[in-house]
């Protein structure tokens, strides 16, 4: 069946992958079979199309990419009790070992063996069809469309990240990055009861959709304006109670500690390939508490509620819908990363 396949680095193809039907399109008795709707794009995608690599992890056979996916459920194994054909679900793309150390204490998000769609070397959904666990597919309720589910993965990063802040109703934050998972994080951090998010970037186009999600998003062009200082003069001084660093830059990573409030918390979103600078002292000072997220764990039943109660509207961030037969110009327009643009999707023909 027609994919889109990562060929080697910087080349892509639509074409027949029939190592896909032989090897992972076999239906266990806790599995279903998804016909894909709606999938989205996702950096790391298009990192491995222009780098062939992230980190540790390199594309050394072709690999079809796509990991942000809706579909329909069209056949389910022998053991399957919540999930029937005609279901419209989304699906998370890690699969860990459920005997692993790391899933039996909870945090199957950073067990090593976890299996994740579009990291080499297992190949991701930009594909007809694809077999999934049910305890990692998700029913969506009616008026969830395909686009929104399909946003559902980039949304766990940013509800997980706010998570880990544990942040308190009222409390400031500073978002930095208006890239999507930017966006979804300043989005998670108002509906986790954020007063206020001051969301930071230097593409202009990128701080005014973000400005445009709600009049509690203050946006800062850090190009031309000092973060620090407009946070402590709109805060009486004190700091934003919560710094998320969402740009994986490490100029942006450098400025952390300075508006961040005393006793605050930072969340380091953004992936780092080389170590960084990290002021130890500012964060004595203020008795920072700073933490790491690695993708998510189990945050996608929550996304899907509060998409479908409306707590978070993801529909101004989908910004770029194309046909899958244009799968490879939607990636080189992705890889050209438009100013104007936040998330582009992929709709499978029906
Ligand atoms: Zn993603």
């Amino acid at each position: 069946m027609q994919s889109l396949v990562l060929e080697r680095q910087g080349e892509l193809s639509l074409r027949d992958f029939p190592q896909i039907d032989r090897e992972e399109e076999v239906l266990g008795p806790r599995d279903v079979r998804i016909k894909l709707h709606t999938v989205g794009i996702c950096g790391s995608d298009v990192h491995y199309y222009t780098h062939g690599r992230i980190g540790p992890f390199v594309v050394n056979a072709p690999m079809i990419l796509g990991h942000e996916a809706s579909g329909t459920v069209i056949e389910v194994g022998t053991e399957v009790t919540t999930l029937k054909p005609g279901d419209r679900v989304c699906m998370e793309p890690g699969i860990p070992d459920p005997n692993s150390r790391a899933t039996r204490l909870g945090m199957y998000n950073v067990d090593p063996a976890v299996r994740f769609w579009a990291t080499p070397p297992v190949h991701g959904i930009l594909r007809p069809t694809c077999v999934h666990p049910e305890a990692f597919t998700f029913k969506l309720p009616d008026n969830v469309s395909f686009a929104e589910a399909a946003m559902v993965e980039p949304l766990a990063v940013g509800i997980h990240a706010a998570t880990k802040a544990r942040i308190k109703p009222g409390d400031n934050a500073v978002v930095m990055g208006a890239g999507p998972i930017g966006l979804v994080t300043a989005l998670s951090a108002l509906a986790a009861g954020c007063a206020r998010v001051f969301l930071t970037d230097i593409a202009q186009p990128k701080l005014e959709i973000g400005a445009s999600l709600s009049p509690a998003i203050t946006p800062i062009n850090v190009a031309h304006e000092d973060l620090a200082a407009r946070v402590l003069r709109e805060t009486d001084g004190w700091g934003a109670e919560v710094v998320f660093e969402a740009t994986g830059s490490p100029k942006a990573a450098a400025g952390i500690f300075p508006p961040l409030a005393p006793g605050g918390c930072v969340v380091l979103i953004g992936g780092q390939p080389d170590p960084i600078a990290y002021d130890a002292g500012a964060a004595m000072v203020r008795e920072a508490r700073v933490e790491n997220i690695f993708r998510y764990a189990h945050a996608f039943p929550r996304c899907v509620n509060m998409i479908a109660s409306g707590a978070i509207d993801v529909k101004p961030l989908i910004t770029r819908r194309f046909d899958f037969k244009d799968s490879v110009q939607a990636f080189e327009i992705a890889a050209s990363a438009p100013a104007g643009d936040v998330k582009m999707q992929i709709e499978l023909p029906g």
